[in-house]
């Protein structure tokens, strides 16, 4: 098998070098790459159905003969429109096509053909539009790919099968012969083979779970890999644990969560024998800066420098503020690097970095930069961590003598999940929300009472408050969803007219993104509409409402991201969730984000529902990308858990030979995210 990634694609027939291109934008190419293009979907043709037992919404396969003509006319708005009827011993159904000047000279009266799509029942009938059809009802499971233009599912279907049939008797599998029978998984051939053309239902489902647990165990073992790695003995020993003399300066009392969280990561740079390397997960306004100064103050008065990066100028602004004033009565110089400042000022810090003047630098990416060095940095805090490649953060660390790292996470992550999307980190929890805290009242509502939304926003505006308003991008090829610009013009013809609001939205330039987000920042804008790229951990106290559109679009989990922009001052605030839906699964999980305000909870939730694939998102974590596992189940994740655990105590794992192929497989996976420590 891994030989086939060295093969290019152009090797298949029929696949030259222009669709060979087109594979290329797929991210496919070689041969290997493409066995690991898995169908996006798979129509079932091998289960027949009787007419008699369909049923409304399915989406089944009939046989039955053409029993009527076929004829065309023409609809109210000039579309062509084809019908006919077909039979089977049980009943009638009527097809339906738009558009297709074929179907007739394809279709053929008394024959028989299998037919497959999305059944309706009405008053009229049953019918079934548009469906695919086929002579012989070979029946099986057909997959359906991805694709680009120009590129039919025919096409893949045919690369695929060659590409099958390259693959050797036995396959070296790189889940070895032992953890196989233990953990009762098939074997890699069986699986390849079975993902794109399953024999039937039951060998897709063994199939796909084993090609999970290959991938989550690959991506598992390599980031503990990582995390050995990094766990070199202690460099930067601190002696002496400040964090109650810090605390006693504080304005509050720091809550359990806050003070637990401090003192495993005191504990950990105690220790000579490792290196602090944690995860502070918290949700929003869990109060995490506080936990990351103090720990940057025992850090501090033991000598050393820290240095926090924060993904935008903005927010490293607001934490430069928030740590010159928690640090006001100490000694402890705090200093501000970003990519804004002038040339002369960026040079000033940096040489007073090198001198160690400063004690600790807020800054962006132009921390990491080649001449950014440092006196003696020990500490390294990544905040809102996703935002970060696994790879920036490593070389934010090579400016120090193997420092201590502390990456910070407002996104909750469910348990199972956690060990293994931070699986190179140890974790710390802030599951508790600071005294005082008002819940966010939050309601659902449906497009006909959009209008009383507004209403309510401008009384709040009118209060003094400014507001969100949430609409998702559109993505190619859709129109039914408002674009930001778009809808921001009509709300601010039809709505707002008198009423200053700021756009948002991801193509614009961070200068024009950051300047607006300064104008609402400094309550000139009094809303603003945007797309999901609202700034994570922005902190406006006097935005009190948010309005989101179409939220059966995101995951819960984002949805309560976004709502974590509101409810941070003392006004009672609002989320107003707004739905076409007022029915079905997807509303039932947005009723969630009414009843609970607790993220974990929430992160559970979706868990559950949509499966893993919003958080394995490999921009959201800077992780490899995964090519299947978000098709994981709960089981799937902790088995593979299970058998990562096995493997790592099984003391033959690094020495042994029937390891070799999933080592191979971890820095086939990690090469791609630019982390060669793996290697
Ligand atoms: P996040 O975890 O989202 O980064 P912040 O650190 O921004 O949260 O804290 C949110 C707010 O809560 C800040 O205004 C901070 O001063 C305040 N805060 C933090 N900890 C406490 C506490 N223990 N008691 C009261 N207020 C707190
Ligand atoms: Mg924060």
């Amino acid at each position: 098998m891994s030989s086939l990634y060295n093969i290019k694609i152009e090797n298949l027939k029929g696949v030259g070098k222009k669709r060979g291109e087109l594979f290329n934008k797929l991210g496919v190419y070689s041969i290997g790459q493409l066995l690991n293009y898995y169908p996006r979907t798979y129509e079932d043709w091998s289960s027949v159905k009787d007419i008699s037992d369909v049923e409304n919404g399915e989406v089944t396969c009939i046989k039955g003969q053409v029993c009527s003509a076929i004829n065309s006319g023409y609809t109210r708005s000039g579309k062509i429109i084809t019908k006919l009827q077909v039979s089977d011993e049980t009943g009638v159904i009527e097809l339906v096509y738009f558009n297709n000047r074929y179907i007739s000279s394809m279709l053929k009266y008394g024959e028989t053909y299998c037919f497959y799509g999305k059944i309706s029942k009405n008053l009229y009938g049953i019918q079934m539009t548009a469906p695919e059809f086929a002579k012989d009802c070979d029946s099986a499971i057909k997959p359906i790919y991805n694709l680009t233009a120009g590129l039919t599912n025919r096409m893949v279907i045919n690369s695929v099968k060659q590409a099958l049939e390259m693959l050797p008797e036995t396959v070296n599998d790189p889940i070895p012969d032992n953890i196989r029978d233990k953990f009762n998984l098939v074997n890699l051939k069986f699986a390849l083979n079975n993902i794109h053309f399953p024999e039937n239902q039951f060998a897709l489902t063994v199939a796909k779970n084993r090609l999970i647990i290959e991938e989550l165990l690959v991506l598992n073992l390599g980031l503990r890999q990582l995390k050995n790695h990094k766990r070199e003995k202690n460099k930067n020993l601190i002696t002496k644990d400040y964090s109650k003399e810090f605390e006693s300066s504080l304005p509050y009392n720091l809550t359990n969560a806050q003070k637990r969280a401090v003192s495993d990561c005191v504990r950990d740079m105690m220790n000579k024998e490792i290196t602090l390397n944690r995860l502070v997960q918290g949700d929003v306004g869990s109060g995490k800066t506080a936990v990351a100064a103090s720990v940057s103050y025992s850090a501090i008065k033991n000598g050393m420098q820290v240095a926090f990066m924060a993904p935008t100028e903005l927010l490293a602004e607001q934490h430069y503020n928030t740590f010159k004033e928690l640090f006001s009565n100490t000694n402890i110089s705090v200093g501000l690097l970003t990519g804004k400042l002038k040339q002369s000022e960026k040079n000033k810090v940096r040489k007073s970095l090198e001198t160690g003047e400063i004690h600790i630098v807020i800054g962006t990416h132009a921390l990491i930069t080649e001449n950014t060095v440092f006196n003696n940095l020990g500490l390294v805090i990544t905040d809102e961590q996703h935002r970060f490649g696994v790879a920036q953060r490593a070389k934010l660390l090579s400016k120090g003598n193997n420092p201590h790292l502390l990456v910070m996470s407002a996104t909750p992550i469910p348990r199972t999940l956690g060990l293994i999307i931070f699986g190179d980190l140890d974790i710390s929890i802030i599951d508790e929300l600071p005294p005082g805290r008002q819940e966010i009242e939050t309601l659902l509502i449906t497009d006909d009472k959009r209008q009383r939304a507004f209403n309510f926003i401008r009384s709040e505006i009118q209060k003094g408050r400014q507001a969100y308003i949430v609409c998702p991008l559109v993505e190619e090829g859709e129109t039914d969803l408002a674009s930001a610009e778009e809808y921001a013009a009509e709300l601010m013809l039809n709505f707002f007219n008198d009423i200053p609001v700021g756009i948002l939205h991801g193509k614009m330039k961070s200068a024009d993104k950051e300047r607006v987000m300064e104008q609402f920042f400094s309550n000139q804008l009094k809303m603003l509409v945007a797309t999901t790229v609202i700034e994570v951990g922005i902190d406006v106290p006097n935005a009190t409402i948010m309005m989101i559109e179409n939220a059966e679009r995101f995951g819960l989990s984002q949805l309560h991201q976004l709502r974590g922009r509101v409810g941070r001052g003392k006004e009672k605030s609002y989320c107003i969730l707004v739905s076409n839906y007022d029915y079905g699964t997807s509303f039932e999980r947005l009723k969630t984000m009414c009843t609970t305000g607790d993220g974990f909870k929430i992160a559970d939730a979706d868990l559950k529902l949509r499966g893993p694939g919003d958080f394995f998102g490999s921009r959201q974590h800077g992780l490899p990308e995964l090519k299947i596992s978000s098709f994981a189940d709960t089981e799937s994740l902790a088995l593979s858990q299970k058998i990562a655990d096995f493997i790592i105590t099984d003391s033959h794992y690094l020495t042994d030979d029937r390891y070799r192929g999933i080592k191979a497989e971890i820095s086939r996976l990690f090469t791609e995210i630019g982390d060669s420590s793996l290697n």
